[in-house]
């Protein structure tokens, strides 16, 4: 089997005292999506601030082209290949679209992936670049979020509830950018409540429930029934 681009093994984590997880396995291969899901307070965004290192862990509990990275400091991530569209976007909030987006780009590495092709990827905020991000709607917001990550030109990009708090329509709008993302050869991990939508677009799955991992596979191996099972815990 071919190296996986990601690989978290035997991750362990928390806040101080408090274990929020408890040896979690999981790997993400070259150019694909993979699925997490679980109930609220599983641990998935955990799961991200620990391999961003915003959380303790060890070095070889992250693994990345087959080298343990688990002792980068958070700011090193990008440079190497690893970013995060984080849960509630995190834009700088008095700065125009062009500026959140620049920021990201001079933290990144250069590739394809340039301000200009974000535009083309999501029109409405090349129409905007000079509105602050305050002026945009919830949808236009994520997308910056997304643009973000995008313009740092990753291997791999952890997506923490992007449709969080956006209209049904405007989740489909921020979603139908996502397979030209992963044909320019990202890596996705995507957290993401709505499970229908996930097993429709991830190549495999990871349940996590109190800090584990409890069902892993290949997308169209688990029924609805037996993935609904496995977040509850039935
Ligand atoms: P959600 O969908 O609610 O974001 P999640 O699967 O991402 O759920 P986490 O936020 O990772 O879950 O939470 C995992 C556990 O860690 C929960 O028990 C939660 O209460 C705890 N936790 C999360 N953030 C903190 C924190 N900053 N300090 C202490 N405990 C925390």
């Amino acid at each position: 089997m071919a190296e996986p681009l990601l690989a978290i093994n035997n991750m362990s984590s928390g806040y101080g005292d408090f274990q929020a997880l408890f040896g979690v396995n999981l790997s993400v291969p070259e150019k694909s999506i993979l699925g997490l899901v679980g109930a609220n307070g599983a641990g998935k965004s955990t799961l991200f601030k620990a391999i961003l290192g915003l959380l303790p862990r060890e070095r070889d509990m992250v693994m990345f082209r087959g080298q343990p990275i688990g002792d980068l400091t958070p700011e090193r991530l990008p440079k190497i290949g690893i970013v995060m569209v984080p849960e509630g976007r995190r834009l700088f909030r008095s700065l125009s679209v062009e500026e959140n987006l620049r920021i990201a780009a001079d933290h990144g590495r250069r590739g394809e992936w340039t301000i200009d092709r974000v535009f083309e990827l999501f029109p409405i905020l090349g129409e905007r670049r000079n509105q602050a991000a305050t002026q945009l709607s919830g949808g236009q917001q994520q997308m910056v979020a997304i643009g973000r990550a995008l313009v740092a030109n990753p291997a791999v990009i952890l997506f923490d509830e992007i449709s969080l708090g956006l209209a049904p329509v405007v989740v489909n709008d921020v979603y139908a950018a996502l397979p030209a993302i992963v044909d320019s050869g990202i890596s996705a991990v995507l957290v993401e409540q709505d499970v229908d939508r996930v097993r429709k677009l991830a190549g495999s799955l990871v349940c996590m429930r109190e800090g584990r991992v409890v069902l892993s596979g290949p997308a169209d191996a688990f029924s609805k029934a037996e993935l609904i099972a496995a977040y509850f815990g039935e």
